[in-house]
């Protein structure tokens, strides 16, 4: 299924201060050249978030890279997702490989925040992806379908709900990038574990690819079969390199 927008998100992860947010302010001011192919959405670091939202008008979603699963209480240094819709943030990526490595975020702690997201109203972006040893052993796809069918909501109750993003832990970061066929492998292989899971619904999730996307390497990605959008980490902390890839839907 090919979806008539696509996705393209940010994620900044632990990088930008207070003048990092004009690179939000040059973003938000171009793409809504784009609007009728895309939503857009930056990811920064939660201090940044209202400064962010401030700065982002109607054409530039923000949102956060985390959220804890209770809606408050005793979890120092966790940020809530009632506190990120409070915010004017609408989505949150959950289950990124980084935090279920450096903070053993199981997938059902993964899903417990996506939950946690829905509660709010903000849309989760729910992430997996195999490490090489796995992708080398031919396991990758019975991993990767495996964790979303298990870090996914029980259930949706409209369309587009959620989005989830395909993300080789290999790839991100390194400069490699998972081949076109390899990528169109794995996201038919996720979208039928959503149509499983969900019925008809599961057709409506976006599956966004993400792993060294840059402007060069995005119009193949972007066009790849089941591919919905990208998660970009490195090249959306520049305005240029993020609406490069915008530039390529
Ligand atoms: C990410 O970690 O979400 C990511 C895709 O990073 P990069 O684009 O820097 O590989």
């Amino acid at each position: 299924t090919q979806k008539n927008k696509k996705l393209i998100a940010g994620n900044w992860k632990m990088n930008g201060l207070q003048a990092s947010l004009k690179e939000i302010e040059l973003i938000a001011a171009k793409v809504g050249h784009y609007a009728d192919k895309g939503t857009f959405l930056i990811c920064p670091p939660a201090t940044l978030l209202p400064g962010a939202k401030a700065l982002a008008g109607d054409d530039l979603n923000i949102g956060a890279q985390d959220c804890h699963s209770e809606k408050n209480g005793a979890y120092t240094g966790d940020i809530s997702a009632e506190m990120i819709a409070e915010i004017g943030g609408s989505f949150v990526i959950v289950g990124h490989s980084e935090r279920r490595e450096g903070h053993h975020e199981s997938n059902e702690a993964v899903k417990a925040k996506a939950e946690a997201a829905l509660g709010q109203g903000l849309k989760p972006i729910v992430c997996c992806g195999e490490t090489l040893q796995q992708r080398e052993k031919g396991e990758a796809i019975g991993f990767v379908t495996q964790q979303i069918a298990d870090s996914t909501p029980d259930s949706l109750s409209k369309d587009g709900e959620i989005a989830i993003a395909y993300e080789p832990i290999w790839a991100i970061g390194t400069g490699k990038t998972a081949s076109v066929d390899d990528v169109a492998e794995m996201h038919v292989a996720l979208r039928k574990t959503l149509v499983d899971k969900y019925g008809e619904r599961g057709n409506t999730v976006e599956i966004l690819y993400g792993g060294s996307v840059k402007p060069e390497n995005a119009n193949a990605l972007l066009h790849t079969q089941d591919v919905d959008g990208a998660l970009v980490g490195g090249a959306s902390l520049k305005a240029d390199s993020f609406l490069g890839i915008v530039a390529a839907l």
